[in-house]
């Protein structure tokens, strides 16, 4: 008999453990692949995490366990061979430990829909197979003229079967024995059909940083290169150099979509030797970019956040590009964040590891500078020209206004016509979609809110829509209050559709477009304007933080920040970071190519040093100044965070469970921690049910996190469920 653990397909906490089972068949059963099991009445996916082979019969084990077990056979196996290697499986391990995530949910998290150990993957695409027509033997004895021709078809080579021009000749040929049908595999996939070419020799400064991480005897490597300086150029030669040595690679972006260049740099250089793992990849192609992978046919591999799973045999160079971006860290369960999990994946497959940025994480500068990771530095641009510095506008200051705006200052409107009359683009940047940010009742105060989360609604004139931008939740823009029926409605905020309407009315002449994720919802209208504003049939771009990442278009010569204030205003520890960040985008965008380009900052909080720093592209003041900051704080990088969260149908439930187990941990004493909460969640859930939170600080939390599970889990027969979010960025 085999003794089966199985993990249930349901990433809930109270099942979050193997369950056993005994097979029984004809064929061997491995480890790591799935199997369907009846589970209390249900058939479910399973994933099998263990398999021993005893002497003993059922009875014996069944008295051993002390209950009785269900027996599975062959008909169970949903797979052939394992669908993990053991290097995964071990890092699979890792993430569910770090994370506190239940192994099962970090599997689906690292497996495409085809075969993610759930039972919905059973519906989704298989090996695609295609009917050939081989040929057996080419005597054309006592065939028909047709039948004759169809041999002679088949005398190049086999066809498809779909492709043959008479069915009645290839039945008899068939009969015959002359010809055979037989399957194979194609492979869903766009075939490159670009040209390949050559790379740029690299610059003495980029030559040097290659150098220098080819050198490095550390794993990971922090490359701190200033917007502009070609770090790109740089990933491809080292991808090069990799890749004539037998390595893989694997070049993990923020966002694919919004990266296109990256992408068509690869597969100009590399060709079919990449595989790119897009979202919107359909499943099967997904499925059979993962096989080719796996056998090593795409040994460079370029995706966002979850690539950094590829099953590359042989991974020699990881690459993160924008290492600082908040997309690498999945919202929800299990909660990894890519940077992360590839410093483990680097460690151990004996892989470097890149991080390159022009602002560098103060986690990964910080561990850089205390020679944690190695380091080196790119202070030039290809172009040769300077890093603009931004001019900041003071929207205190009545000469900032403008009459007929109230967005747009004074200096930004002069600077924007002098740019259209010499012919150069600009940039202009809203971090905020939509037309009016909040709609509420003039006469009685009635706010319209969503009725899920209680977020405030954005209106959105292009559909005439009121939208949630928390949980998507939709409604038609109201005709009158509900409460007293009047029709006097206060609009607050501005969002991009409303600077988009603007700016065609400051500047009738120019050619203006915008982009924001309603745009982007439709890939083809995104990738339409990004093309249009980099061939120059648009003069201004007005958009979201999206029109600020990573793209490079030589005409840019103004790029604006309309509102810098806006992230100020959201809380948590690392707003000022954020800002920072998305100044210097900013103004990275600006004076690629020949034009001195030039930016500009509209803020109510010059002195703000994000701002201030920012505009100066002053990343290393910037860098010390925050640290303090964190430091004085208790944040990270001087502290570890845990946010813990319950979620139930009664608020009060929750609250008092957070008061519990903050009780709990703090008689543990650990040295160093901190407890905030009941942190009350902004939002409500989806579903319904309430959430109330814990934030922990602390410096060692291999003791606390073990602690903390055993008294979350404790509440899950109370019918409250928890959520841990190991290093929130939100809070
Ligand atoms: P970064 O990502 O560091 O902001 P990019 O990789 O976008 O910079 O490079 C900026 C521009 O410089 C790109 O258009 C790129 O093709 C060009 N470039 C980079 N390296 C070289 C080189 N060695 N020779 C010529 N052009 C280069
Ligand atoms: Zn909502």
């Amino acid at each position: 008999m085999v003794i089966v653990s199985v993990l249930i397909e349901r990433g809930t906490r109270a099942l979050d453990n193997a369950f056993t089972y005994l097979y029984e068949g004809k064929i061997e059963l491995l480890p790591y692949v799935r199997v369907r099991v009846p589970f209390h009445g249900k058939n479910l996916i399973g994933f099998v995490e263990k398999i021993e082979k005893v002497d003993e019969n059922r009875e014996d084990i069944e008295k051993r366990f002390g209950f009785s077990l269900i027996v599975l056979n062959e008909k169970n196996i949903v797979d052939e061979s394992p669908i993990l290697d053991e290097k995964l499986i071990t890092l699979a391990r890792k993430i569910s430990s770090y994370y506190m995530a239940s192994f099962i949910t970090v599997l689906q998290a690292m497996l495409p829909p085809s075969l993610s150990p759930r039972s919905s993957s059973l519906k989704k695409p298989k090996i695609a197979y295609e009917r050939i027509v081989e040929p057996l033997s080419l005597e054309e004895e006592g065939l028909t003229p047709k039948q004759i021709e169809l041999m002679r078809l088949l005398q190049h080579g086999p066809i498809a079967a779909k492709r043959v021009p008479s069915v009645s000749a290839l039945k008899g040929c068939i009969d015959k024995k002359r010809c055979r049908i037989s399957l194979i595999e194609v492979e869903r996939k766009k075939k490159f059909e670009g040209e390949l070419e050559p790379s740029y020799p690299l610059l003495p400064f980029q030559q040097k940083a290659y150098e220098d991480i080819l050198a490095s005897d550390k794993n990971v490597i922090l490359l701190q290169g200033v917007t502009g300086s070609g770090k790109t150029e740089v990933y491809l030669h080292l991808s090069e150099y990799f890749l004539e040595r037998g390595g893989n690679v694997l070049m993990l972006v923020p966002e694919i979509n919004l990266t296109p260049r990256m992408v068509e740099y690869f597969e100009h250089r590399f060709g079919d030797k990449v595989a790119v793992l897009h979202s919107e990849l359909s499943d099967g192609e997904r499925y059979d970019a993962y096989r080719r992978i796996r056998r090593g046919d795409a040994p460079i591999v370029i995706g966002a956040r979850s690539a950094v799973f590829a099953p590359l045999p042989n991974i020699s160079l990881i690459i993160l590009d924008e290492e600082h971006v908040d997309s690498y860290k999945q919202e929800n369960a299990p909660h990894y964040h890519a940077r992360e999990v590839a410093i483990w994946r680097a460690e151990k497959e004996k892989a470097k590891l890149v991080l390159g940025s022009a602002t560098p994480s103060l986690e990964s500068k910080a561990r850089a500078l205390k020679g944690v990771y190695g380091y080196t530095e790119m202070k030039e641009r290809v172009s040769g020209k300077p890093l603009p510095s931004a001019t900041i506008i003071d929207m205190k200051l009545p000469s900032s206004r403008l009459k007929d705006s109230k967005k747009i200052s004074r200096p930004l409107a002069i600077k924007i016509k002098e740019k259209l009359e010499k012919k150069e683009q600009c940039l202009l940047l809203l971090n905020r979609r939509g037309y009016w940010v909040g709609v509420e009742c003039a006469t009685c105060g009635h706010l319209w809110i969503c009725p899920n989360c209680g977020a405030s609604l954005t209106f959105h004139k292009e559909d005439s829509l009121l939208k949630c931008h928390h949980c998507g939740h939709v409604e038609l823009y109201p005709s009158f209050c509900p409460d007293c029926h009047q029709k006097n409605f206060r609009r607050v905020g501005y969002g991009t559709e409303r600077l988009d309407e603007e700016i065609k009315r400051l500047f009738p002449e120019a050619k203006v477009a915008r982009l924001d994720s309603d745009v982007a919802s439709s890939k083809k209208r995104m990738e339409e304007v990004l093309k249009d504003f980099r061939e120059h049939k648009l003069d201004i771009l007005v958009g979201t933080q999206m029109i600020a990442k990573g793209h490079d278009f030589p005409d840019v010569g103004l790029s604006a920040l309309v509102d810098a204030d806006i992230g100020l205003m959201i809380p948590g520890y690392r707003s000022a970071e954020r800002v920072f960040n998305l100044v210097c985008q900013m103004i990275g965008r600006a004076g690629r190519a020949k034009i001195e380009g030039e930016a500009l900052v509209q803020t109510f909080n010059p002195r703000f040093s994000a701002i201030r720093l920012g505009a100066m592209q002053d990343y290393e003041t910037f860098f010390r100044e925050e640290m303090r900051v964190r430091k004085e704080g208790g944040n990270p990088p001087y502290r570890y965070l845990i946010l813990l969260s319950y979620l139930s149908k009664h608020l009060e439930k929750a609250e008092e469970a957070i008061i519990f187990t903050k009780e709990e941990l703090e008689k543990e004493q650990i040295p160093f921690t901190r407890y905030l909460g009941p942190i009350e969640s902004f939002y409500k859930e989806v579903d319904g049910r309430y959430r109330k939170s814990l934030l922990i600080s602390g410096k060692d939390m291999s003791y606390l996190k073990k602690r903390l599970k055993e008294i979350a889990d404790s509440f899950i027969k109370l019918g409250i469920t928890y959520d841990i979010d190991v290093d929130p960025l939100d809070c």
